[in-house]
């Protein structure tokens, strides 16, 4: 019997992040000690989800509260959303306007299917989050960077992303904070990429993960921003919440009058076809958002540590260089010597996995311009195990430079 074959879009989706995991099998295999520096998931280290939310999920089961939700989330789960919104990040949105999903994951899947034919294009950050670059091309559609300046602190180049619009573009996508980069938007760049979607009649989609995972700067919601332009914010339960295997999250409309009516009805359908989210972790997630929030704080003092450290350590070693993340939980940093020691990112990667056990990702996954000769380093681990994993990262750079007699640096 012949082969059965594979559709071009399954087979051509790539995720960087957990692309890089099949090159730890072998080594495993030979009892190596792995660093995981990859993947963004507090819960795998000692974040751990709030004995509260584990007592709600639990208490949900116990309650036979086991049946199917409605498919545009559970009623007092979407009022919550509506009302930490208002609390935390000071817009005006209301339970109908939301829309729960499994994972912010699925709601950009469902989002892009509603906005993308063949041939539109998306406008993104370069570097951005790998799924907004999948799913454009999922469904046929011509994803596109606009470029974030590393001398900035990766911040949107205005003037390349109003240069990018075209009348193919049908959303602009903002992720802050930024993940790979650990970028902050503040509020006059926000405006900026809203006024520009307002002259070109398009939906600002904000992806919104890590809004209360800030250092110094304070983060600034895109719907909070906006007047007349229309946004579709992404939200969930993963990173603050410490919830990222119970996969939950959030999307709302916020738009003018009936700006966005047809685009949630498409969503809602959507929404529909895989008849709902996880019902029992929906009744955990609104105990989240309405019970306290003091553990929030916590989480960010002891980050900021992690980042603080991160920073200052990557900088000491040679051939490493990188701006001060001001939110979320990853690093970006540039490698030198990436085109002459090692034949690209990748290989840098590999070969910094099998020589040391460190895994970290290859920036390039995260766009093959602007994140090339960078790799993404998760900061999560406790400082001890990040010092062990900076160090043979430290040893592995040293290694490879060669000095000429006159002290330049070359690579052998
Ligand atoms: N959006 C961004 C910017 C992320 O960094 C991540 C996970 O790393 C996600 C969305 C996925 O979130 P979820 O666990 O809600 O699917």
């Amino acid at each position: 019997m012949a082969n059965v074959k594979v559709t071009k879009r399954a087979s051509e989706i790539e995720y960087a992040i957990r692309d890089v995991i099949v090159h730890t099998k072998e080594l495993i295999k030979n009892g190596k000690k792995i660093y995981y520096l990859n993947i963004g998931d507090p819960a795998a280290f000692d974040f751990k989800t709030p004995q509260s939310l584990k007592d709600a999920l639990c208490g949900a089961i116990a309650k036979e509260d086991n049946y199917y939700s409605p498919s545009e989330g559970l009623p007092e789960l979407r009022q919550a959303v509506a009302n930490k919104e208002k609390k935390v990040n000071n817009f005006d949105i209301t339970a109908d306007d939301v829309l729960v999903t499994e994972g912010i994951s699925e709601g950009i899947q469902m989002l892009l299917g509603a906005i993308v034919e063949k041939g539109d294009e998306i406008l993104f950050p370069g570097p951005t989050y790998p799924p907004y670059i999948s799913y454009t091309k999922f469904f046929d559609g011509k994803p596109v960077a606009y470029e974030t300046i590393e001398k900035e602190g990766w911040q949107p180049n205005i003037d390349d992303l109003r240069k990018k619009v075209t009348d193919k573009t049908r959303a602009i996508v903002i992720i802050n904070p930024n993940n790979p980069t650990g970028a902050v938007y503040d509020r006059k760049t926000i405006k900026e990429i809203l006024d520009i979607a307002g002259e070109h009649n398009l939906p600002v989609l904000s992806d919104e993960i890590y809004d209360q995972l800030t250092y110094e700067k304070q983060f600034v919601s895109a719907s909070n921003v906006t007047k007349d332009v229309p946004v579709v914010g992404l939200n969930g339960f993963s990173k603050v919440y410490q919830m990222t295997g119970w996969r939950l999250g959030y999307m709302y409309f916020k738009g003018e009058g009936k700006q966005l009516a047809a685009l949630k009805e498409g969503v809602e359908k959507e929404c529909r076809i895989r008849i709902c989210a996880n019902t029992p972790v929906q009744i955990a997630a609104t105990a989240a958002l309405n019970g306290p929030q003091d553990f929030v704080k916590d989480i960010v003092d002891r980050l900021r540590q992690r980042r603080d450290f991160s920073w200052k350590r990557l900088n000491e070693i040679e051939g490493i260089s990188t701006s001060k993340p001001e939110g979320a939980f990853y690093i970006f940093p540039k490698i030198e010597g990436i085109g002459k020691r090692w034949k690209d990112d990748m290989d840098f990667v590999v070969s910094l996995l099998k020589e040391t056990g460190v895994l970290i990702v290859n920036g390039s996954g995260f766009d093959p311009v602007y994140g090339k000769d960078h790799a993404r380093i998760v900061f999560l681990p406790p400082i001890q195990e990040l010092e062990e994993a900076y160090s043979a990262l430290e040893g592995f750079m040293k290694k490879k430079v060669k000095r000429d007699s006159r002290g330049h640096v070359g690579y052998g």
